[in-house]
């Protein structure tokens, strides 16, 4: 994580804080993000139970496109399974920059790859594991606000 120079809050991807919202029902703590919310400096969101998806949930994958192309109409959200989550992926999306304007928030760290906070990298959409250039549906949005959207350091190998 990155220094910030006003006193205002950060936005980060509640898996990193340690809340159990992954698609697995897990979480994926960083150290330093934890310490940042237990000491209020960090909000912790997550866009897809936000967006009304249950957790645990199908793992899920930007199908042909990234987070803008999503955002733009011309990309899908679809899980494992074949159900299609754009609508609560965009919705969820919608509520953490409705929370990042509320607290003025101007710059988030986001878990690495995920279909949500990926930041300059996603997974492919094919559920193969690889990866491509591409921002998730949430740093997407928050980058059309104006945020600034980072990755969590050492950018990590699981998946969302
Ligand atoms: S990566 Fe983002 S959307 Fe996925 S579980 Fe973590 S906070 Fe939620």
């Amino acid at each position: 994580m990155t220094s910030h120079s006003t006193s205002r809050p950060i936005l980060v991807s509640s898996c990193l804080a340690g809340v159990p919202c992954r698609y697995d029902a897990r979480s994926r703590p960083d150290a330093e993000i934890v310490r940042a919310v237990t000491e209020g400096r960090a909000i912790p969101a997550c866009a897809e139970q936000l967006g009304g998806l249950p957790t645990p949930r199908p793992t899920a994958e930007i199908a042909h496109g990234d987070g803008e192309d999503v955002l733009n109409g011309r990309a899908r959200v679809i899980s494992i399974e074949g159900e299609d989550f754009t609508d609560e992926f965009i919705a969820g999306a919608a509520a953490v920059t409705q929370l990042v304007r509320e607290h003025e928030i101007t710059e988030a760290v986001l878990q690495a790859k995920s279909p949500s906070c990926g930041c300059g990298a996603i997974y492919d959409g094919t559920h193969s594991g690889e990866v491509v250039e591409g921002d998730g549906v949430l740093a997407a949005m928050l980058k059309r606000e104006g945020i600034r959207v980072i990755p969590v350091r050492g950018a990590r190998q699981e998946q969302n």
